[in-house]
């Protein structure tokens, strides 16, 4: 007798249904990888962005001169990109500097054939404000020595160094006095912006600035300061690097400072109670982060407030180097799946307020003089040391952009609630939106003519034309309430605004525009982001 073995036979319902399953698992993990994943190549979907009723792009030079070969020449020809992705623009050439003399002779070189000069470094501004179309661009990354006065209690920096590095020459004894609230960007591309950040004591760059030199269109170098030369002073800071070269710039420093970290969460709407009750009078507060919810559920109403309250001038003398940002792949996931609806904007919210405290790393070993039981102790330089990896990704069809509004402080609450109506009812996602404290600045393009509220939205778009327009409504839209709350939008991004806008939140822009060709009578410097306030501010 033959045995029959009983065989497994499995129906097509469950083979189909396996199908499914390892299909579907097979996908969920293929796209988590790809949400996870770092940028293969930065991000470039072409000339994507505009100028409303200004055609940006211009001719190519008939007759383009040929390159002079002294000049250090990183590219003849080709294109440059932003931040955005969506400026590509094409130029004559890129100059690497690294030396005073690159700077000196890449001017005299476009002066001499009637080129106009763009300056770069990290190229994180997202409208075209470091290049132009046919422009000879000097790239200053490569042009960034660094020396330290410690007695003097400062640094003298060329304008290519970025901050990321800085601290690590800094570290353990000082630390960088103001700058953004990440660590990405350049010297010179933060004081052309007066850039600011999470010391709110400190405020912008500009008053950490003891002095610059700086290259003028006709090759001059001028020193200035607040007290030296100081109309120049007004405008190469915050000035766009239309008004000359920052070929070295020497700011206060400060002490790396032991701090005990703590947050609290706080209703949005009580922010001012707790500026002028906490924050403000307690000058012990090192450093301070408002971070807002974008979960749908209590979008910008609920609030995380990061405090770093100061329990000593200095670490011990074994401080370890600085470190890295942990949990790069999986803060990237959460910020990627966040675009893709409400359950993953509460869950980042989730993790925000729940998950991150657990996974702080607290790097000051504790001393009895700092007795400060379990606290959770940083160096200055620690949260500062923020080079964000995880905000850059590998999502080529899509960008994330940056904007930010001044708000009179007394108008902070109202302003918050349309702001809130505004970004329910349209559809990009947000991915983040943090609180921050400027002081009166007293620049030519100032943003904040009085102490300000500053409200940072990061809001993600299709890289299109679609997206663009989508992204351009809800913009004005954001400048529109600002300025009906009598504040400023930052100008380092996108060129969505009107000249109404432009005008409206810069009454300042004749004068400014007036100076630059005071400065730089025949427009040496010139950037698509120059060419578009100038059509928008009314000058042909
Ligand atoms: C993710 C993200 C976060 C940000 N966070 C903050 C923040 O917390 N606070 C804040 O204030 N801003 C913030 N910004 C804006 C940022 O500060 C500016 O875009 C800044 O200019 C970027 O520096 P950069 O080195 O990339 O400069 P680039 O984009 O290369 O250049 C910016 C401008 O500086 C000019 N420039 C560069 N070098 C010189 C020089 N040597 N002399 C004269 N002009 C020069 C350029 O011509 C250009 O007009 C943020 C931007 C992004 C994308």
């Amino acid at each position: 007798m033959v045995e029959q073995k009983s065989r497994f036979r499995p129906s097509r319902r469950l083979l189909l249904g396996a199908t499914v399953v390892g299909g579907a698992a097979l996908w969920g993990g293929t796209t988590l990888a790809r949400l996870a994943r770092g940028p293969s190549a930065p991000k470039d979907a072409g000339r994507i962005a505009d100028v409303d009723g200004i055609a940006l792009p211009l001719k190519p030079l008939a007759n383009p001169p040929s390159f002079d070969t002294s000049l250090p020449w990183l590219a003849k020809g080709g294109d440059l990109n932003d931040a955005s992705g969506l400026s590509r623009t094409p130029v004559y050439g890129v100059v690497e500097v690294s030396e005073e003399s690159h700077v000196t002779n890449a001017l005299a070189f476009a002066r001499a054939n009637g080129l106009k000069v763009s300056l770069a470094a990290v190229r994180h501004s997202m409208g075209g404000h470091a290049f132009d179309d046919n422009a000879l661009v000097l790239d200053l990354r490569k042009f960034n020595r660094v020396s330290v006065d410690a007695a003097a209690r400062t640094m003298t920096v060329q304008p290519g160094a970025c901050w990321h590095d800085i601290q690590n020459i800094l570290h353990p004894r000082f630390a960088v006095k103001a700058m953004q609230s990440t660590d990405i960007f350049s010297v010179g591309g933060s004081l052309s912006v007066n850039a600011h950040g999470m010391d709110h004591q400190a405020g912008s760059v500009a008053g950490s600035i003891r002095s610059m030199r700086v290259m003028l269109a006709d090759g001059s170098v001028t020193t200035c300061s607040s007290s030296e030369n100081g109309d120049l002073f007004r405008h190469v800071v915050g000035g766009y690097g239309l008004f000359g070269v920052v070929l070295e710039a020497t700011l206060d420093i400060v002490d790396n400072a032991v701090y005990r970290t703590s947050r609290e969460i706080i209703r949005s709407d009580d922010f001012p109670k707790f500026f002028t009750e906490v924050l403000e009078p307690n000058r012990q507060i090192g450093l301070f982060y408002g971070h807002l919810s974008t979960a749908p559920g209590n979008f910008l109403e609920d609030m995380i407030v990061y405090r770093y309250d100061k329990v000593a001038d200095a670490p011990p003398a074994d401080q370890p180097a600085i470190g890295e940002p942990g949990s790069v792949g999986l803060k990237r996931l959460v910020m990627n799946l966040a675009k893709r609806g409400s359950l993953f904007q509460e869950l980042k919210w989730f993790t925000e307020r729940t998950l991150e405290p657990k996974f702080e790393s607290c790097t000051v070993a504790r001393t009895a003089a700092m007795g400060e039981g379990e606290a959770c102790l940083v160096t200055r330089n620690n949260p500062m040391h923020d080079s964000v990896p995880y905000l850059f990704n590998d999502l080529a069809g899509e960008t994330d952009i940056l904007h930010e509004y001044f708000i009179p402080r007394a108008a902070y609450g109202p302003f918050i609630a349309e702001a809130r109506a505004i970004l329910r009812n349209q559809s990009l996602p947000v991915l983040n939106a943090s609180v921050r404290v400027v002081h009166k600045e007293d620049i030519a393009l100032t943003y904040a003519p009085e102490p300000a509220f500053a409200l940072v939205l990061y809001i993600n778009q299709p890289a299109d034309e679609q997206g663009n327009a989508s992204m351009r409504t809800l913009t004005r839209a954001l400048i529109d309430a600002t300025i009906r709350h009598g504040g400023r939008f930052f100008l380092p991004y996108q060129l969505h605004y009107t000249a109404a806008e432009l005008r409206a939140s810069y009454p300042d822009l004749p004068a400014f525009l007036a100076a630059k060709l005071r400065y730089d009578p025949a427009e040496l410097f010139s950037s698509t982001f120059y060419r578009a306030i100038k059509a928008l501010g009314g000058i042909a």
